[in-house]
């Protein structure tokens, strides 16, 4: 059994490319690579596994689809690049029946119409397991505008594009109570964002269109994980400022403790962290103004040589979802 998902994406990372044209390979959201003078090609691929990232207690066969399809249009945004395409392999387990089918496709198709994506493949095969679902996104991104995770610089300053804590704590509803209980309000709108993720593809857009330099990433994992994915791609020490963090309305009646842990490790939220330098900062907020759209300033980059993410002085360590730690 592996020990660390991470360390063991490390070990496979190929020495060297064959093709001269390949930008990014392993180590961003996606991959890019230059097909002609104008744009670059952008894919990723991202799996749910029944019993691992949902259950029928969690989510419906629609939010399946939808999230499935979401969590990778995510990563596109994390790249600042235009979706375009999907393919679905499907693992299809003997309890599904065609309806259910027939509702998860029609999640993917809603939230693919939404961004002009277009289904144009994938494989069916018949599973004695859990239902398995990877979705593979294609899109394109203008040359030299893809915002990759080994971008921050000292002093840039430190970014989210929505609130975090949401989503984990919509899990914690549905695991004690299940998707069938009467939630209310405040309860469905925590559990909506765990089952029906929006991706934040305008914000990538709006920063990748800026033209100015950004380190991005996109939160699967928890801000703490993809902070110290940044910090580790650009080599640099990143200061959150607990007081600067955004705080969601639903969960300020918890205590201080469990609020900041749904915060910093919860994950699932699909916002976008990132940096960049602060006059440029300071332009693009008003282009997310313009769209009514919320950009918070959670803190700052400051050397570069010592990878590090720091809270109030105090290390925060990837303590997010990782697949082989935590079974
Ligand atoms: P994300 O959370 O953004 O989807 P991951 O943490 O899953 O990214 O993956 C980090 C990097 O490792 C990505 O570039 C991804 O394509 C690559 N990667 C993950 N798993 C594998 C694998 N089994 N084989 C090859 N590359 C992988
Ligand atoms: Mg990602």
């Amino acid at each position: 059994m592996l020990r660390d998902e991470f360390e063991w994406i490390k070990s496979i990372i190929p020495s060297h490319s064959h093709q001269k044209n390949l930008l990014m390979g392993i180590g961003d959201d996606a991959a890019i690579w230059s097909v002609d003078e104008d744009m670059d090609q952008v894919v990723c691929v991202d799996t749910m596994v029944e019993g691992v990232h949902f259950t029928r207690d969690t989510l419906s066969p629609a939010q399946i689809g939808h999230k499935a399809l979401a969590v990778n249009l995510s990563d596109i945004a994390a790249m600042g690049a235009i979706p375009q395409f999907y393919l679905v392999s499907i693992a299809i387990s003997p309890e599904c029946t065609e309806e259910e089918l027939h509702d998860l496709y029609e999640g993917m198709r809603k939230l693919a119409d939404l961004y002009k994506t277009d289904l144009i493949g994938g494989d069916t095969v018949s599973t004695k397991g859990p239902l398995v679902l990877t979705v593979t996104v294609i899109g394109k991104v203008e040359k030299g505008k893809s915002l990759y995770r080994k971008n921050a610089e000292p002093d840039d300053v430190v970014f989210l594009t929505g609130i975090t804590g949401e989503s984990a704590a919509g899990l914690q509803l549905l695991l004690s109570k299940t998707r069938q209980y009467s939630f209310n309000e405040a309860e469905t709108s925590l559990t909506s964002q765990h089952q029906m993720p929006q991706p934040h593809i305008k914000q990538g857009r709006l920063l990748a269109k800026s033209g100015f330099r950004t380190a991005l990433n996109d939160v699967s994992d928890g801000i703490a994980s993809e902070l110290n994915e940044i910090a580790e791609a650009s080599d640099v020490t990143i200061h959150i400022d607990e007081e600067k963090l955004p705080i969601s309305s639903i969960l300020k009646s918890l205590s201080k403790n469990e609020r900041l842990t749904y915060q910093l490790y919860g994950g699932e939220d699909y916002v976008l962290v990132g940096t960049m330098a602060e006059k440029d900062f300071n332009q693009v907020v008003s282009e997310f103004d313009k769209s009514f759209l919320p950009l918070y300033k959670i803190g700052r980059v400051t050397e570069r040589g010592e990878t590090a993410v720091l809270i109030n002085q105090e290390p925060l360590t990837k303590k997010g979802f990782n697949h082989f730690r935590e079974r």
